[in-house]
């Protein structure tokens, strides 16, 4: 046993292991409807079935709960097998679809029928509802209920053989209209929906609900222990009502359990696939994977690591109670991921100009400069130095405050792994006062790594060589949302609390030359920026970066 973490539902899984229940095996799946791309919320559900069924040495399923076609698609299908792979995690043989059970559910829907356990009722869906009551009111029998088992059968069938139209009949269980829990008021396990499905074509005019399939599916797959989030604990009484009455008429591979946990919020986004699909459909961003999206395939092309996703969601832990996470605290996980892995390069994002006057026209020196100081196993790499350099737009200032320990007219400043330079002049645009040169002196006996290092400066810049940077576009981002709480004025829309400024394009970055070789995913520290991330976008001689984060962690511990 490879056992280290703990929570409520380890705990249930031990006693459970003690008593011998279910042989005293640990099956779990993670059971995502292909209708939308996986968020960061899934990635919670992920890391818990996949990691409990590793601690366990038992094994997790990836399973497809595709039972509503109207809204699923093989795009999904396809993106979330990735997803799930990327995150680290495999279900080797073990992948499957809910859809492939769809013969087994009919016919332990015919021997719930047959046993006295289920009838079709003609009722509308509005009449359901009706009927069903309200939590301090108990529901009415449909007029239906007591059909005889014969008519049901044959009823059943002409719904299966699509003589009925859509919505006009159901099949429900019989179980209490006047139990206290809604959910067991006779509810429903077949729908009339002649929609085609991704997978079974035309072949079904009827298809199960999730309370119905779910437990099935489950049962039939011999998983033990059914992990799923709070909004489904009402609905545990009639998993369990589902999986015993099968189970005594059919033979069901396990007797699982439902166990819930607090599903993960996040501040800052919204994390419900349906909104999300609302952002992607109505262009407020990209596409699924846009990196400012809160998906595991928005998180991957912003830079994000499968282990700072996973040591996040370790961190979090698991829980019942409800509560929300600051997005602060995914940033530091990806923060300190990177920070021992990134080779730390200079970049700079809004170039002006530098000119050394003293400093020989045409020489050039290359420079030694490792990746990173305290992990020499990144090697290093060489960086050109010549008469001409760009530095940051911040670090020069005309008119600075007492402490500005950057470039001034009259002040020093090292440049990283070069010499001291002073500024001796501004050169200005005569028509916008823009400042497009600022000249230097440098110092010849400064020069990094030598013993000539003995003059000591305040402020070190990061810089590039003109002649040689690459020229590069740089995407920041910033939150999705300007509220922590996107959702928390209910009669507003949420997409009114979108940010405007969550995308800023730098088209005009330059980048040392080291990095043309960067390959989408390659992932870097900009000196005294943040860690950025090569886009998928990018061309052979048009880099673009994502900055996956800042060096500023706002985490308070
Ligand atoms: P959404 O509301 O975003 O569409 P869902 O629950 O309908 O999510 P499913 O595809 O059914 O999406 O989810 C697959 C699994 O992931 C389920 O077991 C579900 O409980 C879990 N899950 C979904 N969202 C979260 C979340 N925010 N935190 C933890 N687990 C989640
Ligand atoms: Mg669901
Ligand atoms: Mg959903």
């Amino acid at each position: 046993m490879n056992k280290k973490l703990t929570s409520f539902i380890h705990d249930i899984i031990d006693k459970d292991l003690e008593e011998g229940k279910n042989g005293s095996k640990v099956h779990t799946r993670f059971p995502p409807e292909p209708n939308g791309y996986l968020h960061i919320g899934h990635a919670k559900s992920i890391c818990l079935n996949f990691g409990i069924a590793k601690e366990y040495s038992g094994l997790c399923n990836l399973r497809f709960d595709d039972t509503n076609p109207s809204k699923e698609d093989v795009e999904y299908v396809d993106s979330i097998q990735e997803d799930v792979k990327w995150l680290g995690f495999s279900w080797e043989d073990r992948m499957f679809y809910a859809s492939n059970y769809f013969d087994q559910l009919y016919e332990f829907a015919v021997q719930l029928i047959k046993a006295g356990k289920a009838y079709v009722d003609d009722l509308s869906a509005e009449e359901i509802r009706e009927y069903r009551g309200t939590l301090t009111q108990p529901g009415k029998d449909s007029p239906y209920r007591n059909r005889s088992v014969g008519e049901n059968l044959e009823l059943f069938e002409q719904m299966k053989a699509g003589n009925f139209p859509d919505g006009s009949r159901v099949v429900r269980a019989k179980i209490d209209m006047s139990s206290p829990n809604i959910n067991m008021r006779d509810p429903v396990l077949y729908r009339i929906q002649k929609t085609k499905h991704h997978r079974t074509g035309d072949k079904w005019s009827i298809y199960p609900m999730y309370d119905y399939a779910h437990p099935l599916s489950d049962a039939i797959e011999g998983i033990t222990h059914s992990i799923c989030t709070c909004e489904f604990e009402d609905h545990r009484p009639l998993y369990h009502w589902v999986v015993e009455n099968v189970s005594a008429i059919a033979g069901l591979k396990s007797k699982p359990q439902q166990i819930e946990f607090a599903r993960l919020n996040l501040s800052h986004t919204v994390m419900s696939k349906r909104k999300l699909r609302q952002l992607v459909e109505e262009g407020h961003v990209k596409g699924w994977d846009d990196p400012r999206m809160p998906t595991i395939s928005g998180l991957r092309r912003r830079g994000y690591t499968p282990e700072a996703i996973r040591d996040f969601c370790e961190r979090i832990g698991v829980a019942k109670a409800v509560s929300t996470v600051d997005i602060a605290m995914l940033e530091h996980c990806i923060r300190e991921d990177l920070s021992s892995k990134a080779p730390r390069i200079m970049g700079v994002l809004r170039p002006v100009k530098v000119v050394i006057d003293n400093y020989p026209e045409g020489q050039v020196e290359w420079l030694e400069a490792e990746y990173h100081q305290e992990n020499p196993e990144l090697g290093g790499r060489k960086i050109p130095f010549s008469r001409v350099l760009y530095i940051e737009q911040d670090d020069f200032m005309e008119d600075p405050p007492k402490k500005f320990f950057r470039l001034a007219p009259g002040k020093e400043v090292r440049l990283k792994y070069a010499y001291i330079i002073k500024c001796e002049q501004v050169v200005k645009d005569e028509q916008t006062g823009e400042i497009v040169e600022i000249h230097c002196t440098y110092d010849p006996d400064t020069k990094s790594g030598t013993n000539n290092e003995v003059r000591k400066v305040k402020g070190t810049l990061h810089w590039v060589s003109v002649e040689h940077a690459i020229r590069a576009e740089v995407r920041l981002y910033d939150h999705l949302f300007t509220k922590a709480n996107p959702e928390e004025e209910r009669d507003t829309d949420f997409k009114q609390n979108l940010n405007p400024n969550s995308l800023e394009v730098l088209k005009n970055s330059f980048l040392e030359p080291s990095l043309a070789d960067a390959k989408p995913g390659d992932k870097y520290q900009f000196q005294r920026q943040g860690y950025f991330s090569v886009d998928p976008d990018s061309k052979e001689d048009r880099k673009v970066f994502n900055r996956v984060v800042s060096l500023k962690d706002s985490w308070a511990k």
